[in-house]
């Protein structure tokens, strides 16, 4: 898939430097890309709607993708968008200083759960999309004990075909001189929620939160 998809993804993100757009629009429609080929590739899960085990683990992705999920938070309410920052902030003053291992074993609960929903459902980025459990079981022993050893069982077909659009969204940002670094989603989303000079660092191929220590090139976040 990823050969199939890559021309377009560049020349969509070619014309958008080009016109300085937001990246919205482009990572929607991966989206529903991804989204369309792993309900083709569908095995069934153990995953439902207020198990949220997974919004527990450290996230990551892409400048694009935390962009666009920052524009829909904004969106919001001004109470809202208020208590995610607040909570935002309070996850990074939590998890500073962390390796990713270190992150992935502190059970800090994403920023965008609310009621142990996504806030940002329609808009959450890649990696939560194509993540899913076969077992549940091994979800909650990991959460009850992050050190546990426990393997969550995951479909190797959902994985693959996923890697298809996200390797095409990463090679495209290449190609078309964009930031194709990975960051941890609560950090930089903190970032470009409270500062504006983000989006015009992404629409000048810079890296765009240069402050987020914890972030890697695609190719070592994604291995
Ligand atoms: S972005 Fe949404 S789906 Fe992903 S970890 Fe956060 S709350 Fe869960």
């Amino acid at each position: 898939m990823a050969l199939g998809l890559l021309p377009d993804v560049v020349s969509d993100l070619v014309q958008l430097k080009r016109v300085g757009a937001h990246p919205a629009s482009l990572v929607v429609k991966l989206h529903k890309t991804l989204d369309g080929a792993i309900a083709a590739a569908s095995q069934k899960v153990d995953c439902k709607s207020g198990c949220s085990y997974c919004c527990h683990y450290r996230v990551i992705a892409s400048a694009a993708e935390i962009l666009t999920i920052a524009g829909f938070i904004h969106k919001l309410a001004l109470n809202e968008q208020t208590r995610v920052v607040k909570r935002l902030r309070a996850n990074a003053s939590a998890t500073a200083g962390l390796s990713a291992r270190q992150h992935e074993s502190t059970n800090v609960e994403c920023a965008l759960l609310q009621d142990n929903k996504c806030l940002a459902y329609d808009v959450r980025p890649f990696a939560c999309r194509r993540h899913h459990s076969m077992n549940v079981a091994a979800c909650k022993e990991t959460f009850d004990d992050p050190q546990s050893p426990a393997q969550n069982i995951q479909s190797v077909e959902r994985l693959a075909v996923a890697a298809g659009v996200i390797n095409a969204h990463a090679a495209g940002s290449v190609r078309a001189g964009l930031d194709s670094n990975i960051y941890e989603l609560g950090a930089a989303l903190f970032v470009a929620m409270t500062d504006a000079s983000s989006v015009a660092r992404w629409k000048r191929g810079k890296v765009t939160f240069p402050a987020v220590r914890d972030h890697q090139e695609f190719s070592e976040a994604w291995s």
